[in-house]
């Protein structure tokens, strides 16, 4: 799809071998995948063949052995992810979207390079058992103790939590909330696996912060500063999101186009009754939607826009499109569609967990909502 991003040629042509590349490599290491999932594993080598690819590293400048691409690139990668059934390198763009934006020189040398190749995993530990959707009830604390801070804290639904090798903490100081980089091989660190629905391969984990001293020097953004450095993350990972979601759709309604073209009812194929056709439309019609919503914001992105509000529209969209094409592919595949082995309830499971994950639903159309009323032109409605 890329209905916008396709109107630069060589942009178009990157798109195409892009696809091509994780299309093979979704293909060739299928088996696999499959396997982890069901066997909720971190498939740290396929991982990190992306890594050697260069997909994990796309907003790494090049001094510090990245891809220097750009957030274009950035959702082109995670469309493909999602259309392919590859494992997510969603968390190692935000690692290094905190990174580039808010590290110091020592932290962006020393990570920036690792977890581009993949060599080093990198996690989120920001949600709390009481905590998710809002930052007023984080419990987790980072006390100063001379030139270093105690963190203590219990995070929840930490993606690769269990497989990272440093992980960004969110916790409260008086001064507000303040964000760490973590080593997680550091005392006081300790990690319980979790068995989530969707997005299985990127594994979730409870992370626990016991006493945990780390230096001054792993703070990342100023003190009190962590709304700032969140918002700056999100507003960009919220286009991956967009963009693994129309990757999960477009997945879906190929499976069912496949299915439909060969599947005899009676005389006819499924894809020769109007009432599927109609189906088809719609579905597809809201993915392109979304696509077009998606590659607004990116290409507002480069254009250097405030994109807060067009990344939220997409990620909206990008959800109910997901949802049509899941619901339209469930419906052409009759009974083959309801079993293990098909791939669309692991489809639907990805869909509801990026529903949630990195924002809900509910917290996007409040942003929105909140962007209409709140601006004097109610957002170009007056
Ligand atoms: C598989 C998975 C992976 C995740 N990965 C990570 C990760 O790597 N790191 C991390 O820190 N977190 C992660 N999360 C946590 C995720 O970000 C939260 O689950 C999400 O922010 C929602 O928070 P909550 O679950 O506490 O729901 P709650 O905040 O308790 O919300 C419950 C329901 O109420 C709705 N709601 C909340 N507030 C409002 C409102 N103001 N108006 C209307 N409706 C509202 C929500 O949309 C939701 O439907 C992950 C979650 C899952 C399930």
């Amino acid at each position: 799809m890329y209905p916008s991003l396709r109107a630069n040629p060589d942009r178009a042509a990157w798109i195409d071998t892009t696809a091509k590349t994780l299309g093979e490599l979704g293909d060739r290491h299928r088996t696999t995948l499959d396997d982890a999932s069901r066997a909720l594993e971190f498939p740290r080598e396929v991982y990190r063949e992306l890594g050697r690819l260069g997909y994990l590293g796309p907003l790494v400048p090049t001094e510090f052995g990245g891809s220097g691409w750009g957030v274009a690139e950035y959702v082109v990668i995670s469309e493909e992810v999602g259309r392919h059934g590859l494992v997510s390198g969603q968390i190692a763009v935000q690692g290094q979207k905190w990174l580039v934006d808010w590290g110091t020189a020592e932290q962006k040398a020393q990570w920036l390079g690792p977890i581009a190749s993949g060599e080093k995993v990198f996690s989120e530990s920001i949600s709390e058992p009481t905590m998710g959707s809002s930052f007023k009830n984080m419990k987790a604390t980072a006390t100063r103790d001379g030139n270093d801070w105690i963190l203590n804290g219990h995070k929840t639904h930490v993606n690769l939590g269990a497989d990272s090798d440093v992980t960004i903490f969110y916790g409260l100081t008086p001064d507000g909330i303040t964000s760490f980089l973590v080593d997680t091989s550091l005392p006081g660190v300790s990690t319980q696996v979790t068995d989530p629905i969707g997005l299985r391969l990127i594994r979730t984990a409870d992370v626990l912060f016991d006493n945990v001293r780390v230096p001054d020097a792993a703070r990342i953004g100023s003190v009190g500063g962590g709304l700032e450095t969140f918002l700056s993350t999100f507003n960009i990972s919220r286009l991956g999101n967009a963009s693994e979601l129309i990757g999960l759709g477009r997945r879906a309604l190929e499976i069912a186009i496949n299915y439909g073209n060969t599947r005899i009812v009676g005389t006819d194929h499924v894809t020769d009754f109007q009432g599927i056709q109609w189906m088809m439309a719609d579905a597809w019609t809201s993915l392109q939607a979304a696509s077009l919503a998606r590659d607004h914001a990116a290409l507002a992105h480069e254009r250097g826009e405030d994109i807060a509000l067009a990344t939220t529209v997409a990620k909206r969209l990008a959800i109910s499109a997901a949802e049509d094409a899941v619901d339209t592919a469930f419906s052409m595949t009759g009974g083959e569609g309801l079993y293990h082995e098909s791939p669309l309830l692991e489809i639907s499971n990805d869909l509801r967990v990026l529903k949630v994950a990195g924002g809900s639903q509910e917290i996007m159309r409040n942003y929105i909502a909140r962007r209409i009323l709140k601006s004097s032109d109610h957002e170009g409605l007056a």
